[in-house]
């Protein structure tokens, strides 16, 4: 069975176009690659996203996140928190070596 993508349940990035009251509203988002930040931030005059939509991880490229799998997240949920400006996965967990 297809597994849906892993939600993302708080975003503290207000800033970003697809930010509405600490939710994401894009479809889903790309995270990394060498840290753990959300690639698709975006800041526009107006704000974007679709309100009905809850985002999710579409991709990952932070290979060392122990929720990592073939470069897709299988985390039951994320959280976007604010890292000195930007957006990182707050989920994000390194693989011990
Ligand atoms: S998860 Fe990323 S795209 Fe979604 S609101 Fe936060 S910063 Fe923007
Ligand atoms: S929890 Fe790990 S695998 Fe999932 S989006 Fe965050 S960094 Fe990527």
């Amino acid at each position: 069975m297809q597994k849906s993508f892993s939600p993302i349940v708080e975003c503290d990035a207000i800033d970003c176009a697809y930010n509405k009251n600490r939710q994401c509203h894009t479809h889903a988002i790309t995270v990394g690659d060498e840290e753990p930040c959300c690639d698709t931030f975006y800041c526009a005059r107006h704000k974007g996203g679709i309100q009905d939509v809850i985002g999710g991880v579409g991709a990952c490229k932070v290979e060392d996140c122990v929720y990592n799998k073939s470069l897709e997240c299988t985390a039951k949920s994320i959280h976007i928190v604010m890292n000195m400006g930007h957006p990182d996965c707050g989920t994000y967990k390194k693989v011990q070596s």
